[in-house]
């Protein structure tokens, strides 16, 4: 029954499902249907999961990157039992509801400048490839039918949908799949740990804000329809462009009449010590902002988009050319994972969280950049409540070498073992922890980072791996 497997029954049993019938994301094909090499997770609580052997883990990546008031809130699933109880849907074709007119409201409430309108989708990848069919209906409705391309970088990532997966530019998730558009255009990543030697940070900055001027020169501002951005790249690898981009490649899109969207989902709702990074961090107010993970703590999947009322203005009443925009969900503004937002909001509110992240962020940095001394340390960095620490066997070799991803394959063991869940993205750990945590909680995540680090390459030298 649900209830048993709620329970945490008979783990090995469904280990035993889990092989035989679960296709997970990322996948390996050729160890499909051997035993998963996915532990098993049974309870969570705070910063913390249990795994069916009982081990206490520190979730490192809160999930990904979603857990922002942390596991086992009972105002959450309060909230989520009473929706459920009251009415556990409605059609957002022909009906409103409470919980999405609330939920748009509390958050227009919280996005800068007038992006005042929410649409509501399933999660991360519904939010942008809404977005994105945006800017191809706006577009069609203001008679620019040529204006439609879409200006992505390298290693950002934006979602698994077809149109998503493809303005995504991280090389690992592009292997075997059909993503080359014509309408997609991909400007270098604002990666300061690979830029090009000899420039410092400003003229880094200049060096993209060209490219970026270049390719619209070349493909001509008619034809480009926006331009997406995380404000800090995360799946890439916690890359925080340089200072001023984020306003300079701003400036170039209005200039251009380009749509702006800023992908906030793992950057909204408190990553950053703010609902928004966009303008409170970066000093911009975009035309769009996308939103999911954090908007209901990962108890329940929803995302969405916050959108302008100026750019609204233009094809809306007399403008609209009587055009519907019709894109939507069975789920769009779903009741129950609307009420699980506003019980989000609430603790987040409640609780000081934003305050707390801003507080202890700095802490968080400083604590992470001590293992910079580390020989397999090869860059620290991040923003907020996001760091990454990136293992380099061979500096001379550049990053992310297959012997980095199989080190750092190793760490992450060692971590497990010793506590701490990391689930690196290849020979980067990337750090996403629960808003809620302390200073305490920080020390523990590196301390066993540390030791991990350092046990691995003192193993590795032994074998020869290293020098
Ligand atoms: N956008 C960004 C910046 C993401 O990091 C992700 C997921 O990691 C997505 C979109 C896609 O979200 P989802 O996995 O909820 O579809």
């Amino acid at each position: 029954s649900a209830a048993e497997v709620i329970a945490g029954w008979n783990a090995p049993d469904q280990v035993a499902a889990a092989q035989a019938h679960l296709l997970s994301p990322f996948e390996s094909m050729e160890k499909l249907g051997q035993t998963p090499d996915r532990p098993l997770l049974t309870r969570g609580e705070g910063v913390w999961l249990y795994d069916e052997a009982g081990r206490q883990l520190l979730d490192g990546p809160a999930g990904m990157w979603c857990t922002q008031v942390g596991y086992a809130r009972p105002e959450i699933a309060e909230a989520i039992a009473a929706q459920a109880m009251t009415i556990s849907y409605s059609s957002p074709w022909y009906f409103l509801n409470g919980p999405s007119a609330a939920l748009a409201a509390r958050i227009a409430a919280v996005t800068p400048g007038d992006l005042n309108h929410v649409f509501f989708t399933t999660g991360g990848s519904s939010a942008v490839d809404s977005a994105l069919r945006f800017m191809q209906f706006y577009n069609n409705v203001l008679g620019r039918a040529g204006k439609k391309t879409i200006l992505a970088r390298i290693d950002g990532y934006h979602g698994s949908s077809h149109l998503t997966a493809a303005v995504s530019g991280r090389a690992g998730n592009r292997p075997n799949f059909d993503l080359e558009m014509e309408t997609i255009s991909f400007l270098s990543a604002p990666n300061m740990f690979t830029r090009p030697e000899g420039m410092d940070e400003a003229a880094f900055c200049d060096h993209l804000i060209a490219e970026l001027e270049e390719r619209i020169e070349t493909l001509g501002a008619d034809s480009i329809g926006c331009f997406i951005a995380e404000p800090v790249l995360a799946s890439g690898g916690i890359l925080v462009p340089p200072q001023g981009y984020h306003q300079r490649t701003l400036e170039i899109c209005r200039r251009h009449d380009i749509l702006y969207i800023s992908d906030e989902v793992v950057t909204g709702f408190g990553r950053l010590g703010h609902w928004f990074a966009s303008e409170e961090v970066y000093g911009i107010t975009p035309d769009i902002i996308t939103f999911a993970k954090g908007v209901t703590s990962g108890y329940v999947p929803l995302g969405g988009f916050a959108i302008s009322d100026a750019v609204l203005a233009r094809i809306a009443g007399e403008k609209s050319k009587q055009s519907f925009y019709s894109n939507g969900y069975t789920y769009s503004g779903q009741p129950v994972a609307c009420a699980a937002g506003l019980a989000s909001m609430d603790i987040i509110e409640g609780d000081g969280l934003l305050e707390h992240v801003r507080d202890i962020a700095p802490y968080f940095q400083a604590q992470l950049a001590t293992l910079a001394d580390l020989p397999l340390v090869g860059d620290v960095r991040g923003a907020g409540l996001l760091g990454c620490v990136e293992i380099v066997a061979d500096r001379a070799k550049g990053v992310s070498t297959d012997l980095d991803a199989k080190l750092t394959l190793r760490i992450d063991r060692l971590c497990y073992d010793k506590g701490l869940i990391v689930r690196p993205i290849r020979s980067m750990c990337v750090m996403s922890p629960a808003l809620v945590i302390t200073r305490e909680q920080i020390d523990l995540m590196v301390r066993i980072l540390r030791e991990s680090i350092t046990e691995v390459g003192i193993a590795a030298r032994a074998e020869g791996l290293l020098p």
